[in-house]
C-alpha cells in the first residue's frame, strides 16, 4: 500500500510547526510522505516583521532555510506558489518560478495529495482606500519589511545630508493602531534613538515624528481598555502623535488625508489597518467568508471537502461561543498541534478532535521602553494585567515556543544564549 501524501501549503507560524511534527512522527518512520510548499525559500516568524522593518532585527540571523530544515525533520520542501486546485484529481498546481529578470527557473508543476492543508496566512486589507496600494508600505512579508527598512534608511540618509531644510523632522504615518501599528511606532523611536551612535550625528530622536492614525475611538480596539489606556499613555510619553476616531480617506505621495480635515504630511506611510486572507482562496471552489477565509469545521476540515484542511489566519474556524478563532500567532501555534493529532488520527482511521482556542492573553511590546498586556488565568475567564519586565518575558516566550516547536528544546536553549551574545557582538541596528 502506498504511503499517504500530506501536502501543506504555507510554512509560516502554523505551517512550519505542523510539518515539523508530521515529518518527525510520520515522515521519518516512512508512514507518510509529508511535503511543505512555500513561495519563499526561508521562514521568518511574522510577528518579528516590524523589528525587521526598523532594522532592530537582522532577518538574516533569525531566518530558517526550509530546505535545510526539511532534511533533518523528515519532510520534503518544494518552493512554489499555490495557484490552482483540482479536487477531482486531488492535485494542486504551483506557478512557475521566475528569477529577478523574469526568466523562468522552474515551470509550473502539479503535486498530488491525499490530505491537503492550507496555511497561507493573511495579507493587508486596505478596504479600497484611494492611494494606499501606491503610496503605503505593508508588512505582510519579509520582502515588504525589508523594503520599508531600505526606504527608511534612504530617508535618514537624505535628511542627514541636507544641512538645512524646511522640515527638520522625518515623518512616518502609520495607519492602524492595532498591535502591528503600535509596536512599529515604538520600534521606530527605539531605532531613531540609536542613530547618533551609528554615525548619523546630525539625527536623533527629536528628528523623527510618528503619527499613528486609528479609525476606532481607542488604540488597540480589540484589547481591554486597561491595556489600550496604558499603551496610549506610553506612546504619548515617547512623543508619538496618536489620532483616534480618525478615518483615513485618501493617501498621496507625501500626504495622508483624514476625516479630521487637515492632511498629515509624511515622508513614509505604512498601512497596518486590517487583514484579509489572500484573494486566490476564493477561487479554489471552497466556501469562504467575505474576507476570503476558508470556512472550516472545528476539526479544521473545510466545509466542502474532508480531505482539505485550513488553519491559521487563512481559515474561519468556529468556536462554541459563536465567535471564530482570532488571526493570531498564538492561535496558529495551538491549531498546529491539534491538526497534527487530527492528521495522525485520519491516517489511523480514528475520530478527529474539535479545536478549542485557549486565549492565553495579549501582550504589546513597546521596544525597549515597556511591554504591557494581560494573561488569562487558567480555569477562569479573568485576566491578570502585567507590565514591564514580566510582560516582556511573556512576550518573548511566544517566539521561544515557536522556536521550540521547530528546533526542539536543546537547540532553542542554545539560540537564547546566542541571541544574548549577539546583543554585545552585533550592531543593534541593521544599516546595510
Ligand atoms: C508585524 C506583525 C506583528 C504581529 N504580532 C503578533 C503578536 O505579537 N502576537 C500574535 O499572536 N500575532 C501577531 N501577529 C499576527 C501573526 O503573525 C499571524 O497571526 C500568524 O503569523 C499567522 O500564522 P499563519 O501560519 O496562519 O500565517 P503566516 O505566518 O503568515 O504564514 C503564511 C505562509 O504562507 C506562505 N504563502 C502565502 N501564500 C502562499 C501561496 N500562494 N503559496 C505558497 N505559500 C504561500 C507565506 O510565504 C508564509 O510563509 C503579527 C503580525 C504582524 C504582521
Amino acid at each position: 500500500m502506498s504511503k499517504p501524501r500530506i501536502v501543506v501549503i504555507g510554512g509560516g507560524a502554523g505551517g512550519l510547526e505542523l510539518v515539523t511534527r508530521l515529518g518527525r512522527r510520520l515522515g521519518k518512520k516512512g508512514k507518510a510522505d509529508v511535503v511543505l510548499v512555500d513561495r519563499n525559500s526561508t521562514h521568518i516568524w511574522k510577528p518579528l516583521l516590524h523589528e525587521v522593518a526598523t532594522g532592530v532585527l537582522d532577518s538574516g540571523l533569525d531566518e530558517i532555510s526550509y530546505q535545510g530544515h526539511s532534511g533533518s525533520n523528515g519532510y520534503r520542501f518544494q518552493r512554489g506558489t499555490l495557484c490552482n486546485l483540482n479536487r477531482e484529481t486531488r492535485c494542486v498546481t504551483l506557478a512557475a518560478i521566475e528569477d529577478e529578470d523574469g526568466n523562468e527557473v522552474l515551470p509550473a508543476r502539479s503535486l498530488e495529495y491525499d490530505h491537503l492543508v492550507l496555511s497561507v496566512g493573511s495579507v493587508s486589507n486596505d478596504f479600497g482606500t484611494e492611494g494606499v496600494s501606491d503610496h503605503c508600505h505593508f508588512l505582510d512579508s519579509p520582502a515588504q519589511a525589508e523594503g520599508f527598512r531600505k526606504a527608511l534608511l534612504n530617508t535618514f540618509l537624505r535628511y542627514s545630508g541636507e544641512a538645512s531644510h524646511d522640515n527638520p523632522c522625518i515623518t512616518v504615518g502609520i495607519i492602524g493602531a492595532g498591535a502591528t501599528g503600535v509596536e512599529l511606532s515604538a520600534e521606530l523611536h527605539d531605532a531613531s534613538r540609536m542613530l547618533k551612535s551609528y554615525g548619523f550625528t546630525s539625527l536623533g530622536r527629536e528628528h523623527l515624528k510618528v503619527h499613528v492614525i486609528e479609525a476606532a475611538p481607542k488604540i488597540l480596539p480589540v484589547l481591554p481598555d486597561r491595556i489600550s489606556d496604558a499603551v496610549h499613555k506610553e506612546l504619548e510619553k515617547l512623543g508619538v502623535n496618536v489620532h483616534v476616531d480618525t478615518r483615513v480617506t485618501k493617501v498621496e505621495a507625501n500626504r495622508i488625508h483624514t476625516s479630521d480635515g487637515d492632511p498629515i504630511k509624511i515622508d513614509l506611510g505604512v498601512w497596518a489597518a486590517g487583514i484579509k486572507a489572500p484573494a486566490f482562496l476564493a477561487e479554489l471552489g471552497l466556501e469562504v467568508e467575505r474576507n476570503n477565509r476558508v470556512k472550516v469545521h472545528p476539526t479544521m476540515q473545510s466545509l466542502d471537502d474532508p480531505r482539505i484542511f485550513a488553519f491559521g489566519d487563512c481559515a474561519s474556524c468556529p468556536q462554541e461561543d459563536g465567535s471564530v478563532v482570532p488571526p493570531r500567532a498564538q492561535a496558529a501555534h495551538q491549531q498546529a498541534s491539534v491538526l497534527y493529532k487530527n492528521l495522525c488520527a485520519v491516517i489511523d482511521g480514528k475520530a478527529l478532535k474539535a479545536f478549542k482556542f485557549q486565549d492565553r492573553g495579549s501582550l504589546i511590546s513597546l521596544a525597549h521602553f515597556d511591554a504591557v498586556g494581560s494573561l488569562m488565568r487558567a480555569a477562569s475567564a479573568r485576566s491578570l494585567f502585567i507590565e514591564g519586565n514580566l510582560a516582556r518575558l511573556f512576550y518573548a516566550s511566544l517566539y521561544r515556543m515557536h522556536q521550540r516547536a521547530i528546533h526542539g528544546t536543546l537547540k532553542t536553549g542554545m539560540m537564547v544564549v546566542v541571541d544574548g551574545l549577539n546583543r554585545f557582538l552585533k550592531p543593534r541596528l541593521k544599516l546595510h
